[in-house]
């Protein structure tokens, strides 16, 4: 019997497999013939079978390198390249995927402010089963730990480190992170660092549909232009340049900011008043002395007149008493 096949590679791209194969083959005593590569059980045939799957193998492993590189590109364009994650899916555009929100995307929301807000994650659970919808504890603690809902992509190919993905998110930063705080209050997840090119997309919304304003670069003819926009399709809010926006941003804030000569103005103040009440101490200090000296001189006197024989002992200890209290 044999086995003939068009090429080694067509048995397998697997070094090992290979192996293994003709191995087993050999075992139930079947030859293995190869149309385009002659080899066979003689010394010379078996290295030239093993060479040929040796070249497989490393066919194959160039081509995984090369898978791996053009998915690292892809990611860093902000593209999510594996399963979308529900209240997401996915949108097909010039044969390139793109996450977009679902009709889930209200679930989504629904679990992170009810989890914020002190429900358990089993009671979310137990509710979403009356209302028909099933989602285990697992999938449940999945989804509160799913940084794709605030916007950006974490992936083994970049050691799980937090890039910008170009989707829109569900969940605004400070509720996300607020669930990760009750999902591991020890950690420190305020203190994830990592490059936002858009930092403001947090805090802007669109004056016409309220939705979170999301940031991209548009093309102009000699550099890339910044802009912060609306993801509605058809919102009529016209998309405004990062420079722009952050400049208003900070005019903002300054509205809140305590002008300089007003806090001059408090501290002047306090100051003076400290004084004031500083002299009047003083003053009072200057007084009680005086008092004393007074009452000092008075004893002298008293005591003068005793040595005199003016006042007798009753009237000295009267005066003495008198001066005492
Ligand atoms: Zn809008």
């Amino acid at each position: 019997d044999a086995l003939i096949i068009y090429k080694l590679v067509r048995l397998s791209r697997d070094r090992g497999d290979s192996l293994t194969i003709r191995f087993l083959l050999k075992k139930l005593d079947i030859d293995l013939k190869s149309v385009t590569e002659p080899f066979d059980d003689s010394p010379i045939g078996t290295f030239t079978a093993t060479l040929f799957s040796s070249i497989a193998q490393l066919d194959n492993d160039v081509r995984s390198a090369g898978a791996i590189m053009g998915m690292k590109q892809a990611i860093k364009a902000g593209r999510w390249l594996w399963n979308a994650p529900l209240g997401y899916k996915y949108k097909y555009t010039n044969q390139k995927s793109y996450l977009v929100p679902s009709d889930d995307a209200d679930t989504i929301r629904k679990i992170f402010k009810d989890f914020i807000d002190g429900k358990k994650q089993y009671e979310i659970c137990e509710e979403f089963k009356e209302s028909g919808i099933i989602i285990t504890r697992q999938h449940l603690n999945n989804i509160l730990r799913n940084h794709l809902y605030i916007g950006k992509l974490k992936t083994k190919l970049f050691n799980y480190e937090l890039m910008d993905g170009i989707h829109e998110h569900i969940i605004d930063d400070v509720t996300f992170y607020k669930a990760q705080n009750i999902l591991s209050p020890d950690k420190n997840h305020y203190n994830i660092k990592y490059k936002d090119e858009f930092p403001l997309k947090r805090f802007l919304k669109c004056p016409d549909c309220d939705r979170f304003l999301a940031g991209s670069y548009s093309k102009g003819r000699h550099k890339r232009y910044a802009y912060y926009h609306c993801v509605t399709k058809g919102c009529s809010f016209k998309p405004v340049k990062r420079e722009l926006a952050e400049e208003l941003f900070f005019a903002y804030l300054d509205s809140f900011s305590i002008k300089e000569d007003i806090i001059n103005n408090v501290f002047e103040k306090i100051r003076a008043s400290l004084n004031d009440k500083e002299k009047d101490s003083i003053n009072i200090l200057k007084n009680i002395k005086k008092e004393i000296t007074l009452l000092e001189t008075k004893k002298a006197k008293i005591e003068e007149l005793v040595i005199d024989g003016t006042f007798s002992k009753d009237t000295y200890h009267k005066k003495m008493n008198e001066v005492e209290s």
